[in-house]
């Protein structure tokens, strides 16, 4: 019998890679998801899959979906634009959502590995992050949503691994990219992509000197699979450490579309970080990861995809 993973947000941009890697790995898989930002399109191409299974739930009201041996919690809105309309819903997986994932896992005696953020560092006054930081969050502001609910998903599963004995990892994610990633979902990859394959202006933020380090998803799967097969309880940063201003990343997008639009300055988010760059120490010497895609080449291999949702997009207006 295979071993059984259950992955909540499923459906999501990072969840349904994550489950394609773990059928790979030999796992059969029980996605679920309450589509609130997840969706169908994301894991359509693993409907045929015998190992895997879909279930349409919420899992901020207690649930079970049978025993599992791995519980991959995963599920939360993740871009700004949709943290901020579902801020509730944000504060409510975070808290009830990640208590019940580790219910299921206390419950099978299973593995838990849970998805947190960089966003718990807030805007850093140390750089580049380890995970020793303790960060720098505002915990009344609009990014507080998300932030202190990663922050608290994180303290209730230290709780649970200290109280309940509980075997859990936390993987903190850095701005990670690639096919799946919703076309609206505000992020400034998908945003510069949209535009520049619409020939549009790229929104540009505040004058684009605030850096972020992005990272390809297939870096990022690697790196949540080897700390899934590790033995370490405290945080680990799995981000592609080479940092760019926004306003690079921008030229980067027009220059790899062979785009012609221009850039257009507009007003800083409140709160919005001005700097981030993973320290990966940890993650290279405890689990041997090391990113190997460089933005260039990521946008390059996302084109395709955000070329077609582009075209999807104007069909579905038309
Ligand atoms: N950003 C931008 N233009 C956009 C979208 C985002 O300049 O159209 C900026 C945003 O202000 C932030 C950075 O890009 O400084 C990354 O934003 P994103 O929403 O992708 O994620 P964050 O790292 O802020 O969670």
């Amino acid at each position: 019998m295979k071993p059984r993973a259950l992955v909540t947000g499923g459906a999501g941009f990072l969840g349904s890679h994550l489950c394609d890697a773990l059928i790979y790995e030999g796992y059969s898989v029980i996605a679920v998801d309450n589509l609130l930002t997840g969706r169908m399109s994301n894991i359509d191409h693993l409907r045929r899959e015998g190992n895997f299974e879909f279930q349409q739930l919420d899992i901020n009201r207690p649930f079970d979906v049978g025993e599992v041996n791995y519980v991959f919690h995963f599920a939360s809105p993740a871009s700004p634009v949709d943290y901020m309309i579902h801020g509730i819903e944000t504060l409510k997986v975070g808290s009830l959502g990640t208590m019940h994932a580790l219910e299921v896992a206390h419950k099978y005696h299973a593995k838990y590995l849970v998805s947190s953020t960089s966003e718990c560092y807030g805007d850093p006054l140390e750089h580049p992050q380890k995970e020793t930081y303790w960060g720098n969050v505002n915990s009344i502001g609009p990014r507080s949503v998300y932030d202190e609910a990663k922050r608290f998903t994180e303290a209730m599963t230290m709780a649970y691994h200290r109280y309940h004995k509980v075997d859990t990892r936390i993987v903190r994610i850095f701005n990670t990219y690639g096919p799946r990633m919703q076309l609206n979902d505000g992020r400034v990859i998908p945003n510069f992509m949209k535009q520049a394959l619409r020939g549009e202006d790229l929104t540009v933020y505040g004058d684009g000197s605030q850096t972020r380090s992005f990272c390809y998803v297939s870096d990022e799967i690697d790196g949540f699979i080897r700390l899934s097969k590790s033995d370490e309880h405290q945080p680990v940063n799995i981000g592609n450490p080479d940092e760019f201003t926004i306003l690079e990343c921008a030229k980067r997008v027009i220059a790899i579309t062979g785009s012609s639009s221009k850039i257009r300055y507009e007003a800083l988010p409140q709160d919005d970080p001005k700097q981030r760059r993973p320290d990966i120490t940890k993650a290279g010497t405890l689990l041997g990861w090391q990113p190997k895609v460089k933005l260039d080449e990521g946008l390059r291999m996302s084109l395709d995809y955000f070329r077609q949702a582009v075209g999807k997009d104007v069909a579905a207006r038309a």
